[in-house]
């Protein structure tokens, strides 16, 4: 089959083999794109219609025991300057997102000690009391069973756990030995068997990347079948090992995007900030390749350069005021609306 008969499967069936993915991504070009792009339009409106999610990111700590290669709030980058919010700084930044509109909060960090489960389920607890109409949305990382099930029990809805790639080979060389793809697997079963809404999700263009890593991933996320999906482009960062390496190709992420929005049309799929990051207009484009959900950066503006998993993040010198109302007006240009809604997946269709 040719790339166009392979999308047109794709289309019917939501499903190619790796093999078949892989060609689909070796033979990219302006005819498959363009026919990906109005496939994966179709099909988010048919679940979504025009409507843009928004989730405010609160990113919480970036003291990290983990050294992902990659990252650059890593343990061993002595030149991070570290930071923890306080739970009233965390319900502080709530409260304002809550009366600009916002109705689920995420709550990112690094692997920061602070959060054990009291800590967290006091936390969660507090902003549902505030705000009881919001999803509250975890990326904290990997933890065991029983704790995720006492922040969901908290009353957490959402864990965002990126598997980050579906090869071990090619997991152990952005991980150091004593991380596995297999207990990042295991906590991703554990979450949904909770019952989180759960995402995964990869870096395009990440060190020693194949395109049939992509492939496998692609595979993964039809077999897991996740609620969410974070896909993003790897950027260098200037404190990593991988500084010399280039940032992954916008044009792929968004290529990868549509194909995502075929293999499960209601999944909830961001336009990255990662993605904006390398590209101007690039989460405009996300959106335009099949994604319906955005994450603003609602953290206080003092540590939103301090939270660099990458350099050169978009938006860290904007009241979040001034970039939701910016936003609003970007997606209005290009035909889409910003909701105020929890934008929970849609499984009625
Ligand atoms: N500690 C949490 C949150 C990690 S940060 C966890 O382990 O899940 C969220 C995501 O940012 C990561 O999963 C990774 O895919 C992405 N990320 C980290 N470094 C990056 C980089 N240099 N470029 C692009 N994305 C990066």
């Amino acid at each position: 089959m040719n790339n166009i008969e392979l999308i047109n499967k794709l289309y019917e069936t939501s499903s190619l083999s790796i093999d078949e993915y892989e060609y689909l991504i070796i033979n990219r070009d302006e005819e498959s794109t363009k026919l990906l792009k109005k496939y994966a339009v179709e099909k988010r409106q048919q679940h979504y219609s025009n409507k843009v999610f928004v989730r405010g990111l609160i990113e919480v700590s970036n003291i990290c025991k983990n050294d992902c290669y990659y990252c650059g709030i890593r343990k061993s980058n002595h030149n991070c300057d570290r930071y923890r919010l306080t739970k009233e700084e965390i319900l502080e930044c709530c409260n304002e997102g809550y009366s600009l509109g916002f109705r689920t909060f995420v709550l990112q960090g690094g692997e920061d000690g602070i959060f054990t489960d009291p800590w967290l389920c006091d936390l969660i607890e507090s902003i549902k009391q505030s705000h009881p109409d919001c999803a509250i949305t975890l990326s904290l990382g990997e933890r065991s069973k029983e704790s995720y099930q006492k922040l969901f029990d908290s009353g957490a809805d959402r864990y965002l756990l990126r598997h980050e790639t579906a090869d071990s080979k090619h997991y152990s060389q952005l991980h150091p030995d004593n991380l596995s793809l297999e207990n990042r697997l295991q906590c991703l079963k554990n979450l949904k068997e909770i019952g989180f809404q759960t995402g995964c999700g990869f870096m395009v263009g990440s060190p020693y990347q194949t395109t049939r890593n992509i492939a496998q991933d692609l595979k993964f996320i039809k077999e897991f079948s996740p609620d969410m999906c974070g896909v993003g482009p790897f950027i260098p960062h200037k404190d990593t090992m991988f500084n010399n390496y280039a940032s992954g190709d916008a044009d792929l992420c968004c290529y990868l995007l549509s194909i995502i929005r075929l293999i499960k049309p209601n999944i909830l799929l961001p336009a990255t900030t990662a993605l904006g990051t390398v590209e101007n207009n690039g989460r405009e484009r996300g959106i335009l390749s099949g994604a319906n959900v955005i994450m603003p950066n609602l953290s206080p503006m003092s540590v939103r350069k301090k939270y660099a998993l990458y350099d050169g993040k978009i938006s860290t010198g904007e009241e979040s005021a001034q970039s939701l109302y910016k936003l609003k007006q970007s997606m209005n240009a290009i035909g889409y609306e910003v909701v105020v809604d929890r934008g929970d997946i849609n499984n009625n269709l």
